[in-house]
């Protein structure tokens, strides 16, 4: 039921400012506390974004699902153009035909905004005003930080790095295929940009959030916030989560002479909850630097200094150099 007269309609529908709204407010604060840099309402790109994020070439859109139709259905039977409403779009009954028209131009011009867009290289997030519900706020705003994390791997980071055409032994056990005369292992070169390297080229890690910040002979560390992509159904970071950045802490120890190593055994053991917002550090540190099986250990701890988890590491050298991007 419609309860609002059109007068009373149009005051209500007036009264909402299209500049500063609450939602977008939302976006803004929760990007600039995980780090992201913007500008706003961009007057030279089609649509005035919202936010535009330069390094990420990406504009976003903070629409109300009312002016925008949100998940409105639109059908065109026999010339009757009908708008279906959604569950938070509610088109008045008063003056429908009046809303209807203006609601399906506002669409038409969105998409038509976001494909010029994207002909000229950006890419358009569009965030809808429901999903910023204090429900589902932080959820949504860890989706666009995935989201832009995502694309800039995509334009910049996930370069594809060719497995290195050499021959060599396949993966048979450590045993075999002894090489004395390999100059791999004091490869100095190799070991300058193995953080900068992995951090780019795991991009498995990377998504999940986890970055080397040290290494060296001794040891190596890793980090990760735990974010709500992060949880399991018990409300605590998830254990794949803390193995992946465990393995990179591993990774990162392991490859850091440049002679490409991957772990062949690795083991967990689960000591206490990571929660959301805890600030966690991988440390692994190597017990055995073996020319062909090295082996390390790894503690995982939060800011307070409490184990989480702990992981044994034990890994296999390939005959040849970990590959870089030339
Ligand atoms: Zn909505």
């Amino acid at each position: 039921m419609d309860k609002l007269s059109a007068q009373q309609r149009h005051t209500n529908m007036a009264a909402i400012r299209s500049k500063d709204t609450k939602p977008e407010m939302i976006v803004r604060c929760g990007l600039w506390k995980r780090g992201f840099r913007y500008r706003l309402n961009h007057k030279r790109l089609p649509g005035h974004p919202d936010l535009v994020l330069r390094k990420y070439r990406t504009c976003i859109f903070v629409n109300g699902c009312f002016w925008h139709g949100h998940d409105v259905i639109i059908t065109n039977k026999q010339k009757t153009i009908n708008v279906e409403s959604s569950a938070c779009c509610k088109i008045p009954k008063t003056n429908k035909e009046f809303w209807v028209a203006k609601i399906r131009r506002n669409k038409k011009r969105d998409k038509e905004e976001q494909r010029r867009l994207a002909e000229m290289g950006w890419h358009c997030i569009t965030v809808w005003e429901c999903e910023l519900k204090p429900s589902k706020r932080e959820e949504t705003l860890d989706s666009i930080a995935f989201t832009l994390n995502h694309i800039w791997l995509q334009d910049h980071g996930a370069i594809v790095v060719p497995y290195p055409k050499v021959e060599e032994e396949d993966m048979q056990m450590p045993i075999a295929a002894e090489d004395d005369s390999l100059e791999i292992h004091k490869n100095k070169k190799a070991t300058m940009d193995i953080q900068d390297l992995l951090n780019r080229t795991d991009r498995f890690a990377a998504n999940a959030g986890c970055r080397i910040t040290e290494v060296n002979e001794q040891h190596a560390v890793a980090e990760m916030t735990v974010t709500t992509m992060h949880l399991n159904g018990g409300n605590v970071c998830q254990g794949g989560a803390l193995f992946t950045l465990a393995d990179l802490a591993i990774a990162a120890w392991m490859n850091y002479n440049g002679q490409l190593t991957f772990g062949i055994n690795n083991g967990i053991m689960f000591v206490s909850s990571a929660r959301e917002g805890d600030v966690l550090r991988a440390e692994a540190v190597g017990i055995c630097d073996h020319h062909k099986i090295p082996a390390v250990e790894v503690r995982v701890t939060n800011q307070e200094g409490r184990l989480i988890c702990h992981v044994t590491g034990m890994g296999y050298r390939k005959n040849i150099n970990v590959p870089t991007e030339e």
